[in-house]
């Protein structure tokens, strides 16, 4: 018997304009279906039985504590309600995780292998971080994007990594809102090094698409081998982004290498400050110039963006430009690009 009773709760239905009440119990792998709409979420339960907990992430019962799952099932029901259909939980292998649109709702995907390998607060921060990233748009407000300006076409190398900026600006909320939830989950996912394998493979990394197939499943090996553990794992995910970056960076224009460069080290800065130093002197190794200079603007960055977020902990339009335009600015963009609300939402 689990040592917390009231793994019961009842909530508002997420589907707007439905007056349904739905009983969310922590210990069921599925949400009662709300009795008007039928929507109902997959709930933290499903996924851990098929993960046991890592021995270091289990509580006395063996399990995530009571404020985890009561966040992750809040967060499932929250997309339900912005995606106007349920939420599913899936194994696969071809992601390690990923965001999946299915005929009765959002299915998300997650590599089994890794999350068994790695604990399932490994897993869960995994999730979180990718559904907050939906979760802190709201769906009624439209996106902001970053355009070129009239007369900067010299610039349009650089719209991609601009385009960055709409991710790495999400940053700071959601790594604050994981540490909320419990430090265990930003400890899991540091010591893990999956701010690394973001930005190897998946909706954030910054390699073309063939290449970051290959970046997935040469992490999946690595997690895959029994006797990984994080302190052979994380240095691999670090010199290969180095060694790949350099490949990938060294022949592009100056300014755009500046730029990714810059980029890498202030997400990483964001979060994963304790690596910062290692990544800096494994690329600096690797030859690549304007390290130390984009390492410089990096460490600013972080510092404004932070600033940012402790002024405004509600993350919100008004929020997501300051960030954007501070973001820009630091990196000497901004007479290039600018912040505007995008059309389509
Ligand atoms: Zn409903
Ligand atoms: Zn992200």
């Amino acid at each position: 018997m689990p040592v917390i009773a009231t793994a019961e709760r009842v909530v508002k239905c997420p589907t707007s304009h439905c007056p349904g009440w739905i009983t969310v119990d922590d210990d069921r792998p599925q949400t009662v279906p709300c009795r008007y709409c039928r929507v109902t979420v997959n709930t933290l339960t499903y996924l851990l039985e098929g993960v046991p907990d890592a021995p270091d992430d289990a509580g006395a019962e063996g399990r995530l504590p009571h404020a985890v799952h009561e966040a992750f099932n809040g967060l499932l029901m929250q997309v339900a309600g912005m995606t106007r259909g349920n939420v599913y939980l899936r194994p696969s292998e071809r992601v390690l995780v990923g965001l999946v649109p299915g005929t009765r709702g959002l299915i998300v995907e997650y590599n089994l292998a890794l999350a068994r390998q790695t604990g399932a607060a490994t897993m869960v921060a995994l999730i979180l971080h990718s559904l907050l990233h939906l979760a802190i748009h709201p769906r009624e407000e439209r996106p902001l994007g970053l355009t070129l300006r009239a007369g900067a076409r010299d610039k349009e190398s650089l719209q991609n990594a601009a385009n960055y900026l709409g991710i790495l600006a999400d940053h700071p909320w959601i790594e604050a809102r994981i540490a909320e939830i419990d430090p265990a989950l930003t400890a899991a996912e540091q010591t893990w090094g999956l701010p690394l394998a973001g930005m190897l493979t998946g909706t954030e990394t910054f390699f073309p698409p063939y290449m970051a197939e290959r970046n997935r499943r040469w992490i999946a090996e690595q997690f895959g081998q029994p006797e990984a553990d994080a302190e052979t794992v994380t240095p691999a995910l670090l010199a290969r982004l180095a060694t790949l970056s350099h490949r990938f960076f060294a022949g592009q224009r100056e300014d755009l290498r500046r730029t990714l460069t810059t980029l890498q080290l202030t997400d990483l800065g964001l979060r994963n400050p304790d690596r910062v130093a290692a990544y800096q002197a494994a690329l600096e190794a690797t030859g690549l110039s304007g390290v130390a200079a984009a390492a410089t603007t990096a460490t600013r960055m972080v510092a404004e963006l932070q600033e940012i977020y402790a002024t405004s902990p509600t993350f919100d339009t008004t929020a997501n430009r300051r960030v954007l335009d501070a973001a820009l600015k630091a990196l000497g963009l901004h007479t290039a690009f600018e912040v505007q609300t995008l059309k389509s939402g």
